[in-house]
């Protein structure tokens, strides 16, 4: 993956040897010619896989036996390498295993494009690259990490015994949990001090001469930090290079899906069409709307107006979850009458814009109602306005006092505003979910607000037929990755295309008449 401009030539590094270990530090880019299809395949499945990683660190103690073992069959089902050989060449010199390690290098810097453009993704991406990361350095061998280090230039050599018995007190003394029969079992790292100031400060090593000593356990903190401050500074250095790959038009609609992107059914499809009725929609909104757009119904209802974001996500939220055009337009008119906007107005100011919604209007293109990461992530609200997500975009303080009022239980709040603080939006609204839906577990991963009406509906035995029909159609770019080379370059190119394009086209058509 090359990019115009670039004149300085990588020293590289052969592909054998690239993938020769089962652990990358991702140092070198790949520079092999891979289709579109494939680029795509390989994004949204690493974007599924960084999505569970996100869910089990905060449903799991991490590196905790449950966690490993979910992480690890996730890893299989989605054929990433999931576990070191204990004889290490025997399985670099398979193709199975090849191909994993190499889809798992391409994979992780395809992200890195999509996830470098803002601060947000960059520390979403960061977290979540650094836990896979320490999963997989935890799994390997005392042997294999210390052959990790040397590859990728950490030059952090174990202690022979001879030294370990001579410092044997002052090991067990400065190290924690170390007895006397661990320090005769266990390796010990002798690292440059300015290597491990996080174990300095915290007083859990022993230093001398400009050295720490690190207990076997505590070396991963040492390489956690390193891949960390490598990968964010990787990650700035990309960023720099956005406008040469921005300028790739194959390219750009791609990334920017998927930075926006969800790993789930794209709910753009009307199928269920007609299955609700206007009078459904004030005890849905308590029932099974999620909180981004019960805020949204509360307002409108209150205020009889929504700003044009506001109008954009809940317009398409509703349409997905099946009402017609005919719906659509009585259901906003009537609202918006009861305020400032007479009939006339209306009709003029605001039905094409809701005909347009529906693609009867210009380009004629079928809208899809906003993900969570999109909402999470694009267009923040600002004054006056109710769009957005207000796990994401609420002040603590004032998304207590709205679960207050939805009578959310003091714990159950507690538990949500914790998860916020961890910046857990999306897992957040996944409890208020099993709060208001009094289940223990929500079984599902949360990656869209029409998901979350259809799950809600699901539980609460009123949406078997809507499930069912909009159970058929999947994302485009599903489809695309499942069709492997069935799908050319240009349909994939194409399709992305159209869903950028479809966004863009949509906002202008929406802003305040
Ligand atoms: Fe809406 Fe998704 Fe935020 Fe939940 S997490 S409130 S569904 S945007």
């Amino acid at each position: 993956m090359q990019f115009g401009g670039r004149k300085k030539k990588i020293s590289t590094i052969p592909q054998s040897e690239l993938y020769g270990q089962h652990l990358q530090f991702y140092g070198q880019p790949p520079l092999e010619n891979i289709s579109l299809s494939e680029f795509e395949t390989f994004a949204a499945e690493r974007l599924k896989l960084l999505k569970t990683v996100e869910n089990l660190g905060v449903s799991h103690v991490k590196l905790t036996e449950p966690y490993r073992r979910k992480l690890e069959s996730q890893l299989k089902a989605l054929n990433f390498p999931y576990r070191p050989d204990a004889d290490d060449k025997k399985s670099q010199s398979g193709p199975i295993e090849y191909e994993k390690r190499r889809k798992d290098h391409i994979s992780h810097f395809i992200l890195r494009l999509a996830y470098c453009q803002t601060e947000d993704l960059r520390r979403w991406f960061i977290q979540q690259e650094v836990d896979l990361f320490r999963f997989h350095f935890t799994e390997l061998v005392p042997k294999q990490q210390l052959a990790f280090l040397h590859k990728n230039n950490l030059h952090y050599d174990t202690i022979s015994s001879e030294e370990k018995t001579a410092l044997k007190d002052q090991l067990i003394n400065s190290s924690f949990g170390v007895s006397g029969i661990k320090v005769m079992e266990h390796e010990f790292y002798k690292v440059p001090f300015q290597d491990a100031l996080d174990l300095v400060r915290l007083r859990k090593v022993y230093l001398k001469q400009g050295y720490a000593y690190i207990p076997h356990q505590d070396i991963v903190t040492i390489v956690l930090n390193d891949f960390r401050t490598r990968l964010s500074k990787a990650l700035a250095l990309t960023a720099r290079s956005l406008p040469a790959v921005h300028s790739d038009e194959r390219l750009q609609p791609l990334l920017n899906h998927l930075s926006h992107a969800y790993v789930g059914q794209d709910y753009s499809i009307q199928k269920n069409v007609g299955k609700i009725s206007l009078d459904q929609i004030d005890s849905l909104s308590g029932k099974s709307f999620p909180l981004c757009m019960r805020q949204l119904h509360q307002s409108l209802r209150e205020n009889h107006h929504l700003r044009h974001g506001g109008r954009m996500q809940y317009g398409l939220f509703l349409k997905g979850i099946g009402l017609s055009l005919e719906q659509a337009l009585q259901f906003w008119k009537m609202e918006f009458i009861r305020g400032k906007v007479d009939a006339d107005k209306f009709d003029k100011a605001y039905a094409y814009s809701i005909r347009h919604m529906f693609g009867k209007e210009g380009k004629r293109t079928d809208y899809t109602p906003y993900s969570c990461m999109k909402v999470i992530l694009s267009n923040p609200p600002s004054q006056g306005d109710h769009h957005g997500c207000p796990f994401r975009h609420s002040d603590p303080e004032l998304l207590k006092q709205k679960l207050q009022v939805y009578k959310v239980s003091p714990s159950g709040i507690n538990q949500i505003l914790e998860l916020v603080k961890g910046m857990h939006y999306q897992l957040a609204c996944q409890k208020y979910f099993e709060l208001t839906h009094n289940i223990e577990d929500s079984s599902f991963s949360l990656n869209h607000p029409n998901q979350y009406f259809l799950e809600s509906q699901k539980l609460l035995g009123g949406g078997k037929d809507i499930k069912r029909e909009m159970d058929a159609p999947q994302r485009s770019q599903e489809n695309s990755a499942s069709k492997g080379s069935t799908g050319t370059q240009e349909v994939a190119a194409n399709t992305s295309q159209h869903l950028a394009e479809m966004t863009e086209d949509l906002e202008s058509f929406f802003q305040e008449a």
